[in-house]
């Protein structure tokens, strides 16, 4: 983890950098979705790299009653973002009678990639899930995850999945750039020719910023609904007067994690208030971290803790 830290300007990193043979459990011993990631957990704390079992148990859950994180094709992703463990922890479960996931094909579960991850590093989860996805997704992969015959086999396949990181100035709020995005679209619709050349360039430039699902699903709200993305104010969401759950409405206030209205489907993002926290000088940071209620460390790019509003 350390050296990952050091290689924030690495473009290019490995599965196998985060996981050792010692989380993986080859045999769950738990034939039911809860346990088995308790047992998961309690590798990592052996391991030492999460401190607070229940709190991420708890965050785990909650974000499964959101929706179940098992991908099909017998293969879950249960996560948490957890602020006061390390950057990530996972931890890699095999169960081959399977795991009831309520998975989209209906299949049971049979290995199970558990990602615990802290926001310190914004969009490092991201990341890691995208490159988990694009190895996953072909049927030879998964194969040879579930035909390796001992634990040292299944690490070695896991080890070969890489993702992408991108460099520390490429990290964005991509909420805020979502809104910017929207602004510009709806300019476009009105804007004079003279205009249109400008505006269409400054749209391009931040959908390069963006990934290809997030703006797909953008263009289709877009497209359905004028709009795309809506602000939660004390916890409601702007665009269906639905309130969110406390959790997600402090979430979405401290992070650059994308959130998605449970009720209407928009993209939800914080109100805005302090722009552009990239640009803040180090003494800003300071003050700002000694205003936030627990001693954090909080790193660059994070927007100041709110943690108040946690309950
Ligand atoms: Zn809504």
């Amino acid at each position: 983890m350390i050296k990952f830290k050091m290689n924030m300007n690495l473009k290019d990193t490995s599965f196998g950098e985060f996981l050792k043979p010692s989380q993986i459990i080859f045999d769950l011993k738990n034939k039911e979705k809860l346990s088995a990631i308790e047992e998961l957990l309690d590798s990592l704390v052996k391991e030492k790299l999460i401190s607070n079992k229940n709190l991420t148990l708890t965050r785990i859950i909650d974000r499964e009653n959101l929706e179940s994180t098992a991908l099909g094709h017998g293969i879950a992703v249960p996560h948490a973002r957890v602020d006061t463990e390390k950057e990530i922890a996972v931890a890699v479960g095999r169960s081959s009678e399977g795991i009831d996931f309520d998975s989209p094909d209906g299949l049971p579960v049979n290995l199970i990639i558990l990602v615990v991850w802290n926001p310190s590093i914004p969009g490092l989860f991201n990341h890691l899930f995208a490159g988990l996805a694009s190895f996953l997704i072909k049927p030879e992969n998964r194969e040879r995850l579930f035909r390796a015959r001992d634990k040292n086999e299944l690490y070695q396949v896991l080890s070969e999945i890489h993702f992408s990181f991108p460099r520390e100035d490429k990290i964005i709020n991509r909420a805020s750039l979502l809104k910017k995005l929207q602004n510009i679209e709806l300019k476009i619709r009105r804007a004079p020719k003279e205009k249109l050349d400008e505006l269409l360039k400054h749209r391009n430039l931040i959908r390069e910023e963006l990934d290809q699902s997030l703006l797909a699903r953008f263009d289709l709200l877009m497209d359905r609904y004028g709009y795309a993305v809506a602000e939660v104010v004390d916890g409601v969401c702007q665009s269906c007067n639905m309130s969110v759950s406390t959790q997600m409405a402090s979430a979405i206030e401290e992070s650059n994690d994308i959130y998605i209205c449970e009720n209407c489907g928009k993209y939800l993002v914080a109100p805005q208030k302090k722009e552009k926290p990239k640009e803040k000088t180090e003494r800003e940071k300071l003050a700002e971290e000694k205003k936030g209620t627990r001693s954090k460390i909080s790193r660059k790019v994070k927007p100041a803790a709110k943690t108040k509003k946690k309950k």
